[in-house]
């Protein structure tokens, strides 16, 4: 073919464009020209043959659209470069941020469907708890989240209405891959070890979303801290010195590793089962231990009296105490039998010291009595004598003067023997006297011993009722209700600071303070209520027939009427507060169970601030 002029040439190279719908860069013109000229086209760029396969593999991965992907490999082929891209360009876009939220738009979808259908399998807290999961094992990586979740709606999908139930979780890391298309399995399959690690130790963030899902709980899929937390309560309850315990404890910490790391299997399901029916019998055996231990305190008591100097002494205190156990063998109720003993027994050895002091008195003076009598007898047995010489003298006497010489002697003898004999039996009188007030005395600390044996039911100190009396007060009102149920109050007061009282004004001034509080509380109850001192500077309400709001009233006058001063100290105004813990007692329990439920309302008072009531 004869060679065009260039003029026409470049005129046909333009025609070819415009027809190409391709745009006059530079490129496009070279190439254009070339072909118009029949030139043969020149390496403007383009890639060589053996790169388009590989590219073209390339581009079937990363783009899915069959028609664009045909575009670019063609630009490519042809180095069609500025064309190339700007077509990258759109693709990104649409594809970018476009493609993403369709994709992230249609997820949202089969989630909200999911979450709506029901299933056997998946329960619908199962279904949150897995999504919860997913969203606090996956947050920084969005690739991976988009993923999970697709996999996590895709077992949805796959929860036939008769599908069996999964009750034995499968094992943790089940090599889950990164597979789009995978369905099916058991909601702890979408978890590999690292992810639930990653969200125990997001645990915050977790409860977060929780609340906001409304989910009810972590579900099933925790059951590995279910475990953990169930052995470690099994464990707390061996521990001890026991050579048994500790081993039994060991096995617990082994056989759970072993779970945790190969997952449940029958084998060691029944392993455990083996270890924890050998935890119960040696619980059991230390139970049994406890109860006879109980039995021994309740034997202690009832031959205390026997082997007491007076058994009506002790009698009172033994009762009391029997009572005390008799409502079951707690850490309160031991305390509070330790208490009784400490007081009554130290009180018993000081009045027990004053007795024998008067004892010793008494025999003192009698001996003292037992030594005038033999002097005077001394005396008189010397005067007797002198009788026999001076008749004797008066037989023999031949004069008058003589006579009246044995006669003044007499006088004078008789005289000195009388004056002693007066004088002997004034000192007796006042011994015998003594004597008789010293004897009384006896009697009387014997009375006191014995009445407070007997009438232990009063403290000494602040005149309301003791632990004891207390008691008693209860089983009456605990009888009332037997016959007809009404609410029943108690109360536990407790001083505050009052150590800080002792320590600064001292101890005389707590005792005061005891007293006054006691005389203040007494005075404002109605008269069926009670108050006693139940040990320290704690101190007990019986409310019968009071309702907790009523309860609280009463405490809460209580309490303000102690904004004015509790008692005068070196003439300065003392203020006192209490702390309480209030509670109903429940028909069938004891008087120990309710109070130890009024004391965890008074040490949440006592936590909170002090100077207020907690209802238990
Ligand atoms: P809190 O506010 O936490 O109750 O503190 P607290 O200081 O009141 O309580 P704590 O139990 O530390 O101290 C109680 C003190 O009560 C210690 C003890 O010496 C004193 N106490 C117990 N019985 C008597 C008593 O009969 N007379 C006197 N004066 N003090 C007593
Ligand atoms: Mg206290
Ligand atoms: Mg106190």
């Amino acid at each position: 073919m004869p060679q065009q002029p260039p003029a026409l040439i470049a005129k046909a190279a333009l025609r070819r464009l415009a027809l190409d719908k391709l745009e006059p860069t530079p490129e496009n013109y070279a190439r254009a020209y070339a072909q118009e000229a029949g030139e043969p086209a020149r390496d403007n760029g383009a890639l060589p043959d053996r790169a388009q396969a590989p590219i073209s593999r390339l581009l079937s991965l990363a783009v899915p659209d069959l028609q664009v992907r045909t575009g670019l490999a063609t630009q490519l082929k042809e180095g069609r470069w500025d064309e190339l891209q700007r077509a990258l360009e759109a693709l990104q876009q649409t594809h970018g941020a476009g493609a993403q939220a369709e994709q992230m738009a249609q997820l949202i979808e089969r989630l909200m469907k999911g979450l709506e259908r029901g299933g056997r399998q998946w329960t619908l807290a199962r279904k949150k708890d897995g999504v919860l999961r997913v969203l606090a094992s996956n947050r920084t990586d969005p690739q991976r989240l988009m993923q999970r979740l697709r996999q996590l709606v895709g077992s949805w999908d796959s929860d036939t209405s008769d599908a069996r139930v999964e009750t034995q979780p499968a094992p943790l890391d089940d090599g889950l891959e990164d597979d789009d298309d995978r369905n099916g399995g058991t909601p702890s399959q979408f978890f590999t070890e690292d992810e639930v690690a990653a969200a125990d130790s997001d645990a915050a963030r977790y409860g977060e979303l929780s609340s906001l899902l409304g989910a009810q709980g972590p579900g099933e899929a925790r059951w590995p801290d279910i475990g953990t937390s169930l052995t470690g309560t099994v464990q707390h309850a061996l521990r001890g010195e026991d050579p048994r315990a500790v081993d039994l404890v060991a096995e617990l910490d082994a056989a759970l590793a072993e779970i945790r790391q190969g997952g449940a299997t029958p084998e060691r399901a029944e392993a455990m089962e083996a270890l924890c029916l050998r935890v119960r019998r040696w619980l059991d055996h230390r139970d049994h231990a406890f109860v006879e231990l109980g039995k021994l305190c309740g034997a202690l008591t009832e031959s205390l009296a026997d082997l007491a100097e007076d058994d009506s002494w002790a009698r009172g205190q033994c009762e009391a105490m029997g009572q005390t156990l008799a409502q079951g063998l707690t850490a309160r109720s031991v305390r509070s039998v330790n208490e009784l003993l400490v007081n009554t027994r130290s009180r018993q050895a000081s009045l027990r010291e004053e007795r024998s002091r008067a004892r010793d008195a008494l025999k003192g003076l009698i001996n003292r009595m037992l030594q005038e009598l033999g002097e005077l007898g001394q005396h008189t047995d010397r005067f007797s004598d002198s009788v026999g010489r001076y008749a004797e003298v008066i037989e023999q006497a031949d004069t008058l003067e003589s006579l009246a010489g044995v006669v003044r002697e007499m006088v004078e003898e008789s005289r000195s023997v009388q004056s002693l004999v007066q004088q002997t039996q004034g000192r007796l009188r006042d011994e015998h006297d003594r004597a008789s007030q010293l004897a009384e005395r006896v009697e009387a600390l014997e009375d006191e011993l014995r009445k407070l044996s007997n009438e232990v039911q009063t403290d000494q100190l602040t005149q309301v009722a003791n632990r004891r009396g207390l008691i008693a007060t209860f089983e009456t009102e605990r009888a009332k209700l037997e016959r007809e149920p009404r609410p029943l109050a108690l109360a536990l007061l407790d001083i505050d600071n009052f150590k800080k009282l002792n320590d600064s004004l001292g101890h005389a001034a707590g005792d005061e303070a005891l007293k006054s509080l006691a005389a203040r509380v007494s005075s404002m109850l109605r008269p069926g209520d009670k108050v006693g001192r139940w040990g320290g500077e704690e101190f007990v309400l019986i409310l019968p027939e009071a309702p907790l709001e009523e309860a609280q009233a009463v405490l809460l006058r209580l309490q303000r009427s102690l904004s004015a001063s509790l008692f005068m100290h070196e003439g300065r105004d003392v203020f006192v507060t209490f702390s309480a813990g209030v509670t109903l007692y429940r028909q069938g329990e004891t008087l120990e169970h309710a109070l130890d439920r009024a004391d965890e309302a008074l040490y949440e008072a006592k936590r909170t601030g002090k100077n207020r009531a907690c209802v238990a």
